[in-house]
């Protein structure tokens, strides 16, 4: 990988103030001043320091997002805008991909990493990690709907659920409610209100694992797991 690229990408500035930092001799290599940042380097195996102090690659990246509604879960697409567009250059440097799928028109909670091995901790399904979403439904949720849920409900292609919980915070024409449930199928929670007869209008992933929705970030808007949150999914 080019020096200049690395350094950026470390969080040393622009391409432009890197080349800065370079021309100043701030730079070592293996112990040797570099002024050149087109030459590669092995960021896990030559020592690159800046100032003195030795600069920290992290081959990872772990983002924590609140999906808006209108953009697909994908990495690239021809026509849609996706969760990936979202990020600044020096997140997508990293090319990360969502774990797991929300709808278009789901909001909420969304992880990104390249950390194929996490995505697959959080994602697998013999790992039964809790999903829960609050939604709004068109007409009344009852507590026998919740029993449905308990047992598992039949979805419109035959399969059968495993058991999900459903917490009813609002009943009437339209209901409020929390639905937790541990698989990941197309469009799991709309089918399967549908299967007791009901229609989703609205719906937000609240958590996933231990990792819930930092509230102070508004649609579209993400930040990096910490410490914490991330030894939760390891
Ligand atoms: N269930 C759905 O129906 N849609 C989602 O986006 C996530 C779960």
């Amino acid at each position: 990988m080019r020096l200049d690229k690395l350094l950026a990408n470390m969080g040393f500035g622009s391409r432009k103030e890197v080349k800065f930092l370079l021309k100043e001799k701030r730079v070592t290599v293996n112990g040797q001043v570099q002024k050149n940042g087109s030459i590669h380097v092995d960021p896990e195996s030559d020592r690159i320091e800046v100032d003195g102090e030795r600069a920290v690659y992290e081959k990872y990246i772990y983002l924590m997002m609140n999906k808006p509604k209108g953009v697909i879960s994908a990495t690239k697409d021809s026509r849609e805008r996706t969760v990936v567009d979202l990020l600044s250059k020096e997140e997508k440097w990293f090319q990360p991909f969502p774990v797991g799928r929300l709808d278009k028109d789901t909001e909420g909670l969304l992880i990104l990493t390249n950390d194929g091995e996490l995505a697959h901790q959080l994602t697998s399904p013999n790992k039964n990690v809790e999903k829960t979403y609050f939604a709004k439904i068109k007409g009344r949720v009852t507590a026998e709907d919740a029993e449905k849920f308990q047992q598992g409900v039949t979805l419109d292609d035959g399969y059968h659920t495993k058991p999900a919980k459903l917490n009813i915070i609002a009943s009437g024409e339209q209901s409020e409610v929390e639905i937790t449930i541990t698989e990941g199928k197309f469009h799991q929670v709309k089918r399967m209100f549908l299967a007791v007869d009901k229609k989703v209008m609205y719906l937000k992933r609240i958590r996933m694992g231990d990792i819930t929705i930092d509230t102070s970030l508004a649609p579209g808007e993400y930040r990096r797991l910490t410490e914490k949150e991330l030894n939760y999914c390891l």
